[in-house]
């Protein structure tokens, strides 16, 4: 059997080609992430025909998802190129002037941030390395002390962990490649820095004010004010990514793996997939195998039935982005047997929503020993609920079109089938058998319909 949870690869310099994309696929990629952080416009879009041509070649369904940058922020220049040293307890301002900036100053290009910052709001720079507190705040300038850091050079990115920022979660670069992207009909898009479930909205006006074809969103969770909203932002998202990167920034950093184990179990009760995201395999840029540390990290993600993991660098950049995903793969694959060998306890409360069709559904596999879930799946909905009730067996799905199947990537333990024709009881039979289930008990679902049968 493959493995049940996903991997969302990024794809960068190091695997674009095609013969990479395809070795890669075959060694277990589910969802090809593309960052518009780096390429935009036609660079993308021609990675995205490869990928739709590698997947209608190999007749396996691959998720795309269009990763916006969002609302990155930096400050301006500094007088020269070199590193302006820092005292711990000094003033530090940044101001609304153009000016190359010096030991004391510096413009922050974006008047937004600038007019939301409060006292005693904390700016991180440069990955948290640099720690200032506000201590005057003004629409024109703010004045802040050095907690943290000893140098501060040109263009560094910061981090405002503390601060509800007051603009559109689509800054105007994200609204040109959003443009762009839903021509290419993208299977999920990201957002980046999402503050609050209005963001989501915002977002899903602008697609279907351009495109009828059904692209899901998807939440990336990296600031604090995120987190404390992830119930309402999961309900606004069709899924969740912990960006593990910017939130390691954002919140203390120990707090990491709880605040990812509690959005984890979130999405579960709201019937959203969940993405766990950023140095995964992190040393596998150079090396050509992983940390202990980073294995554990991956099989836990399995054990938690998060939907997907994700590989950054490791695959954008790195070394041998196939043997990465080999890697991941093989990780996965222990972590799943052993997860499936002692079943998730599907009944516990706190795990589902109360009088949820899916949790019959789930109940019934569980109680007869089904060897798989079957669902004719005419949209998403039905086989994601499912599917976030953690069966633990297979959950066939026989799309009726393609977008569904490849949307269906996402999903922990989700075996995708694209084909409009196949809607009889045979074909139930012949699609869990195309996924080596010979044997048992098969749950069919069609609709409000729930059946029992023995595969024979
Ligand atoms: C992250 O911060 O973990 C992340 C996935 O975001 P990005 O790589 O776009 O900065």
């Amino acid at each position: 059997m493959n493995k049940y949870t996903k991997i969302t690869a990024s794809i960068g310099p190091k695997c674009e080609d095609c013969e990479t994309l395809t070795r890669m696929i075959k060694a277990g990629v589910n969802m090809c992430r593309l960052n518009f952080s780096h390429d935009t416009g036609d660079v993308q879009g021609h990675k995205i025909d490869m990928i739709r041509e590698i997947s209608a070649e190999l007749n396996t369904p691959v998720a795309i998802l269009i990763d916006l940058q969002g609302p990155k922020h930096r400050i301006g220049n500094f007088e020269t190129e070199d590193k302006y040293p820092l005292e711990i307890g000094q003033r530090f301002t940044f101001d609304t002037d153009p000016t190359p900036g010096n030991s004391t100053r510096v413009q922050l290009p974006d008047d937004d941030v600038l007019a939301s910052l409060n006292i005693g709001d904390r700016i991180l720079l440069n990955d948290g390395k640099i720690e200032m507190r506000v201590d005057f705040a003004s629409p024109e300038r703010v004045d802040a002390t050095v907690i943290r850091g000893n140098e501060i050079w040109s263009r560094r990115g910061f981090n405002l962990p503390d601060t509800e920022i007051a603009t559109s979660v689509l800054t105007a670069k994200d609204r040109a490649d959003l443009e762009y992207a839903v021509t290419k009909k993208p299977d999920y898009v990201a957002i980046s820095f999402v503050q609050k479930p209005e963001d989501i909205a915002e977002v899903r006006d602008f697609i279907t004010q351009r495109t009828s074809h059904p692209i899901k969103i998807i939440a990336k969770i990296e600031r604090p004010n995120a987190v404390e909203r992830i119930t309402d932002i999961a309900a606004a998202a069709d899924g969740i990514m912990i960006a593990r990167g910017d939130l390691a920034v954002e919140v203390p950093y120990a707090a990491v793996p709880a605040i990812s184990r509690h959005i984890i179990r979130e999405c579960r009760k709201m019937n959203k997939p969940v993405i766990v995201a950023t140095q995964m395999l992190a040393s596998m840029v150079t090396s050509e195998f992983p940390t202990r540390a980073e294995i554990t990290d991956v099989a836990n993600a399995a054990y938690l039935r998060a939907d997907s993991t994700m590989t950054s660098e490791e695959t954008t950049i790195g070394a041998n982005p196939v043997n990465t995903i080999e890697t991941m793969a093989n990780i996965l694959s222990h972590a799943d047997a052993d997860a499936i060998a002692n079943p998730y306890d599907w009944s516990r409360v706190e795990n589902m929503p109360e009088n949820d069709w899916s949790r019959s559904v789930a109940s019934m596999a569980y109680l007869n020993r089904a060897s798989a879930i079957v669902v004719f799946a005419r949209d998403t909905i039905a086989t994601t609920q499912i599917s976030c009730r953690k069966p633990d067996i297979p959950v066939v799905a026989i799309c009726n079109e393609s977008v569904i199947a490849n949307q269906l990537c996402l999903s922990r333990g989700v075996f995708p089938i694209y084909n409009n024709e196949l809607f009889g009881m045979r074909d139930a039979f012949n699609a869990a058998r195309q996924f080596g289930i010979n044997s048992g008990k098969l749950v069919i679902v069609d609709e409000e319909k729930i059946s029992l049968r023995t595969l024979d």
